[in-house]
């Protein structure tokens, strides 16, 4: 489903080189667009896009590497900041809320891991103890920054709630809706 964007309100045409901060032209029906369920819950969130010549396409882990070996390999003056925020309030049913607490559950059990990871090599080294190198490796890079890479996109995979496509030319979103969400919407009075 299409939705029309327009320049947020309140931030509105950013400087060159600043992201572009966009909202939807009309306001989000009262059906989540992921299951066609009725909202439960208004909740406002952040999607963060990069920009490519097919348009905005999601910020996410592998991105993300691609723009950091972009740079590294200095081909590019690419930036990992995000070129594109999509302000939104997006309706939820309960079945929208259960992957984002498992998510978050996850992605904290993952920091909590790495936590007790250096606890213990620290308890070993204060014990003149030589932590073992799997130990270490865990650590690093296992767990810096790998795993909290890996934590930070668990985290955002929880308040990912619409997958969503910016148009090149910035001015609609393609959103991966459900028929019952993509008719309250045709039926909405325009604003
Ligand atoms: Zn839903």
């Amino acid at each position: 489903m299409k939705l029309g964007l327009a320049v947020h309100p309140e931030i509105g045409t950013p400087a060159a080189g600043s992201p572009w901060h966009l909202v939807f032209a009309e306001d989000l029906p009262d059906i989540c667009a992921a299951h066609g369920r009725d909202c439960v819950e208004r909740r406002a969130e952040q999607l963060t896009f990069y920009r490519t010549r097919r348009g905005g396409r999601p910020v996410n882990l592998l991105r993300l590497v691609l723009r950091i070996v972009q740079i590294w390999r200095l081909n590019s003056v690419a930036r990992t900041y995000p070129d594109i925020v999509l302000h939104g309030e997006w309706p939820l049913c309960p079945a929208c809320l259960v992957p984002a607490r498992i998510y978050r559950a996850a992605g904290t059990a993952l920091i909590a891991l790495g936590a007790v990871n250096i606890v213990a090599v620290v308890l070993m080294v204060a014990a003149h103890i030589r932590p073992p190198a799997w130990l270490v490796f865990a650590i690093f890079p296992g767990w810096l920054p790998l795993g909290l890479l890996v934590s930070m996109s668990l985290f955002r995979g929880g308040e990912t709630f619409v997958r969503a496509r910016i148009a090149p030319d910035l001015r609609a979103a393609d959103i991966v809706s459900h028929p019952r969400f993509d008719e309250a919407v045709a039926t909405a009075p325009r604003s």
